[in-house]
């Protein structure tokens, strides 16, 4: 439905749109009726918010127009060029005085991990605060199911900002088959596309794969393609933290070729997630790999990526530096196996390449769950425990499943990446063991647009906001036009600040004038005011009614 469809029908129905209308607001009506294209658009003379003369992006066209911007309810009635008189032609209840800042659609962070987070901290005031109001989780394999469940418990509970979510291939085969090392079953893919089923019918955007971690490792190429079958139909989209990132297994380059030949036999969209070089085995690679995605999408195959703007990784420490066969049967399996000597042996000889390939014991960072160890690299926690490097991961893997940062990439691959005009931003954020969960989209303001400039502010905001909606299908956000939800943010580019570091990752953001959710303001000056006006946002739902 387009915009000029949705708000006749809106008028018709009187949908979120049209609350205005329904309690017999006139003058929300008459400009609800210029948005629709039966006149020139035209400011109402009243609305909720009045954002004036802020350098508007829209989200999709890359030069900015000095603007005024009307909310009613949780929609964007009107836009249009500043006036010097648009404060006594629309009365607002408020006004936010936007000149001399940015004013875009508030970001959209295609790849999150915060689905079980979200439960205990609903405000996710760590991406409002850095200008996020949708995130997108069920990342990497891993997510909540079944979605018919976590989404009631969100809506009951309220969140803070926009969520979505996609389905993790490692949910659904464990609940098939556990954390078995073996291919599956004819049967057990069966199973597999009913779980998957299910959720789209709740509303899943898709498959999400993690073929680095366990179980979704132990599968075969195969059985990823079946189940990407069943989200085909609908236009469910696959996206896929894929088998190795670095230069083991399959290699980096056949890792991204399987990603790309999975879509392409199930005939779904694809998107490559985090995408990187990871390890001095494979840095470089970047022109090699962005040369075949563009060579498939040239083919017609609709191919993405998300990226995140920093040069370390941050994951388990025991799927960093312990084979991925020693975890089958996950930690457990690990700890049973280190008990036999032979195969502890063996273990340990292929930990230190792995080591050597995170970048040495002295730049791997433990970061969390690991008490006095935290915030130490892992040679200080070997030297701490009297150990070598080997025996003391190990032991931080099996004693305390520490987390870790490690510093894995370079910045060409990275840049190169980034400049892409199909990667989108992404956090790929968690609990806050990384500063990429509550810095990401600081950073690329503060170090990338502003410091080094080598990233446009117009295609930051583009990768950060139109294109992610328009890869996911998400409508009426990442733009800002009359018709579409208020989900804005104010900032000015220069004033932005990424606190959040390696050490101390929870720092949040700074920078941020307005960030407003649903017509909502939920971010003031730096101060977040405590709203919950985040919606649950379903694939296929025509949110706009
Ligand atoms: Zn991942």
């Amino acid at each position: 439905m387009d915009r000029r469809d949705f708000l006749k029908k809106s008028l018709v129905l009187g949908g979120t749109a049209g609350i205005a209308i329904a309690t017999g607001d006139a003058e929300a009506k008459e400009a609800l009726a210029g948005a629709a294209g039966v006149r020139r658009p035209r400011c109402p003379r009243k609305a909720d918010i009045l954002i004036k003369a802020g350098e508007l992006y829209d989200g999709v066209n890359p030069l900015p127009v000095t603007s005024d911007i009307a909310i009613v309810a949780d929609r964007i009635v009107y836009v249009g060029k500043a006036n010097p008189k648009i404060e006594s032609r629309c009365k607002a209840a408020k006004v936010i005085d936007a000149t001399g800042y940015v004013v875009c659609p508030g970001f959209i962070d295609p790849h999150c991990h915060l689905e079980s987070l979200l439960l205990k901290e609903k405000t996710n005031e760590p991406y409002l605060r850095m200008g996020v109001t949708t995130v997108i989780a069920g990342m990497c394999g891993g997510s909540q199911y079944p979605l018919s469940d976590y989404y009631g418990k969100l809506e009951s509970q309220g969140i803070g900002t926009n969520t979505a979510s996609f389905t993790g291939h490692n949910t659904i085969r464990s609940k098939v088959m556990g954390q078995e090392d073996r291919f599956a079953t004819k049967e057990e893919i069966a199973r597999m596309q009913e779980l998957m089923r299910k959720d789209l019918d709740e509303g899943s955007f898709g498959l999400s794969s993690g073929l680095y971690y366990v179980p979704g490792c132990f599968s075969e190429q195969n059985e990823v393609v079946e189940l990407c079958k069943t989200i085909a139909p609908v236009g469910g989209i696959y996206t896929t933290h894929v088998r190795n990132e670095n230069k083991y297994g399959i290699g980096l380059y056949n890792s991204i070729v399987e990603a790309l030949e999975i879509g392409k036999s199930a005939g779904v969209q694809v998107n490559i997630s985090h995408i990187k070089c990871l390890g001095k085995g494979v840095w470089y690679q970047s022109d090699k790999i962005i040369d075949t995605i563009e060579k498939y999408q040239k083919e017609g195959m609709k191919v993405t990526a998300d990226q995140y703007p920093y040069l370390a990784s941050g994951l388990a420490l025991a799927s960093a530096v312990t084979p991925a066969w020693s975890r089958d049967g996950g930690l457990a399996g690990l700890k049973k196996r280190v008990k036999d000597p032979d195969t502890l042996a063996k273990i340990k000889a292929e930990m230190v390449d792995l080591i050597d390939e995170r970048g040495g014991a002295e730049t791997i960072m433990i970061t969390a769950r690991a008490n006095e160890y935290n915030g130490k690299t892992l040679a200080q926690a070997a030297s701490m425990l009297g150990m070598d490097a080997v025996d003391a991961a190990l032991k931080l893997v099996c004693d305390y499943n520490a987390y870790s940062n490690t510093f894995v990439m370079n910045e060409k691959d990275v840049v190169n990446y980034m400049t892409r005009p199909w990667v989108m931003s992404c956090s790929d954020g968690t609990f806050g063991a990384h500063p990429r969960a509550a810095g990401t989209y600081a950073e690329l303001i503060q170090k990338y647009v502003v410091e080094k400039g080598v990233l446009p502010l117009s295609a930051f905001i583009r990768r950060s906001t139109g294109l992610v909606a328009e890869t996911y299908h998400i409508k009426d956000r990442g733009v800002i036009r009359e018709g579409a939800f208020a989900d804005v943010t104010v900032f000015r580019p220069s004033e932005v600040r990424a606190n959040a570091t390696y050490t101390a990752a929870k720092l949040l953001s700074e920078g941020f004038k307005n960030v407003i959710v649903n017509g909502q303001v939920a971010v003031e000056d730096d101060k977040y005011l405590g709203t919950l006006s985040g919606k649950v946002i379903r694939r296929g739902v025509d949110t706009t009614i």
